[in-house]
């Protein structure tokens, strides 16, 4: 299969740009060769389209459902009962749902953490996303639950190989107050015996540390490193309150950090320190969480966020600039997750999006970057492109109103239930 899409404006140049099964082969003016689909870029741009760091997708089935509360209690009280619940059909519909919304709005990889792990990979590979999906892992402490915990994790290991190349295998601790020592040591070595992602919550709240500090004498970063959790593949979303030698320890162990600043705002966790960590130079991507903190998987408007928050909270309006946001929902995770992606390049993965420049949001058109970040949301987004295929064109996605109208109804149920 290849794809011809004909002058769109890349790097403020009209192009070509020709794209071979997965990968771009070519990028010329006036490309001439015989392709299979030919998409006319005139009045678009060309950019490397968006990645999630961190997400729950299923969790777009309670997106409304319980806002403006505390975390835990927001979690205990409203979101634990309601997933309790969950089947393996929810999660499906409710990830469907989510990866509409990230066609829709230019994001073609995410990497989650979720229930019913079946669920969610079917939908990705269905969708045609680029993801990785882990099982998330909650034993409370208690002796079966580890043992029940462990099991699973070694099932999907097998069962995942099942899926395309697109979809990614982690294991994910939920956070240190939900899982007991014993298991994170089990996935530690689980995860480097089969070269795995780690990918859990860490120091989200104050309470959190506080908790760490009196049930293990340390704080969150420290109870890791003393388990030896810290490592090149542990992908920590939040890292809010860290002190110095926290910090430090991130960095030296080479961490990858996923900043989601929506969530950590709409739950009051607090401001995760992004210049001090990229000065430190400390891999760090962005994510949105579930839509149920968010309240939407737009990770357009998470890099708006993101930079608007640094600058105030800094009070210095050059903090968390365009271009370094930008970089953080592209090139930083393509790094972080190993993908050959992020930038628009000969030899790289064909995962990019066709913004329309015409879109209100984006005119006149002094900076593509700045419009981007500042101005622009998802809907500027006309096509999106994964792994050489085109899964939305003219802002349309095969098969939407079917999702739509099963995810409304898989949601409805579920409050009921
Ligand atoms: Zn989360």
């Amino acid at each position: 299969m290849s794809i011809l899409i004909k002058n769109a404006k890349l790097n403020e140049i009209e192009q070509d740009i020709f794209i071979q099964g997965k990968y771009i082969k070519k990028i010329a003016p006036n490309i001439d060769w015989e392709a299979d689909t030919i998409i006319d870029g005139t009045g678009m741009a060309a950019l490397p389209s968006l990645m999630n760091g961190h997400s729950h997708a299923a969790m777009n089935l309670l997106r409304g459902y319980a806002d403006d509360m505390a975390l835990m209690d927001w979690l205990q009280n409203k979101i634990w009962p309601l997933e309790a619940k969950l089947t393996e059909n929810d999660v499906y519909w409710g990830s469907k749902l989510a990866f509409l919304e990230m066609i829709k709005s230019g994001t073609t990889f995410f990497n989650d953490m979720y229930w019913h792990f079946h669920g969610t990979a079917r939908a990705a590979e269905e969708m045609g996303l680029r993801g990785v999906v882990a099982a998330a892992l909650i034993d409370n402490f208690q002796k079966k639950d580890m043992q029940a915990a462990k099991i699973l994790v070694q099932k999907l290991l097998e069962e995942s190989g099942k899926y395309s190349s697109r979809i990614q295998y982690a294991v994910a601790p939920h956070a240190i107050y939900t899982v007991s020592k014993d298991t994170l040591i089990w996935l530690r070595d689980f995860a480097k015996e089969h070269n795995l992602l780690i990918h859990t919550h860490l120091s989200e709240t104050q309470n959190e540390v506080e908790q760490s500090l009196q049930k293990f004498g340390k704080r969150p970063v420290e109870y890791l490193h003393d388990l030896g959790l810290l490592g090149p593949n542990l992908v920590v979303a939040h890292a809010i309150w860290l002190d110095e030698r926290e910090l430090e320890l991130l960095a030296e162990n080479n961490v990858k950090i996923v900043h989601t600043p929506a969530s950590n705002m709409k739950l009051c966790s607090g401001i995760m320190p992004l210049p001090k960590i990229l000065e430190m130079n400390i891999l760090t991507c962005l994510g949105t969480d579930g839509t149920s903190s968010n309240n939407n998987l737009d990770i357009i408007e998470e890099m708006k966020i993101a930079s608007l928050l640094h600058k105030v909270n800094s009070r210095d309006p050059q903090q968390a600039n365009a271009q370094q946001v930008f970089q953080l929902a592209t090139l930083n995770a393509a790094k972080i997750f190993a993908i050959p992606a992020g930038e628009i390049a000969v030899g790289k993965l064909a995962d990019l999006i066709l913004v329309n420049l015409d879109a209100v949001s984006l005119v006149p058109g002094f900076n593509l970057i700045s419009d981007i970040v500042y101005s622009a949301n998802g809907s500027c987004v006309d096509t999106t492109i994964c792994d050489g295929k085109v899964l939305m064109q003219n802002r349309h996605v095969e098969g939407e109103e079917e999702i739509i109208a099963n995810a409304r109804k898989v949601a409805n149920d579920l409050v009921k239930r």
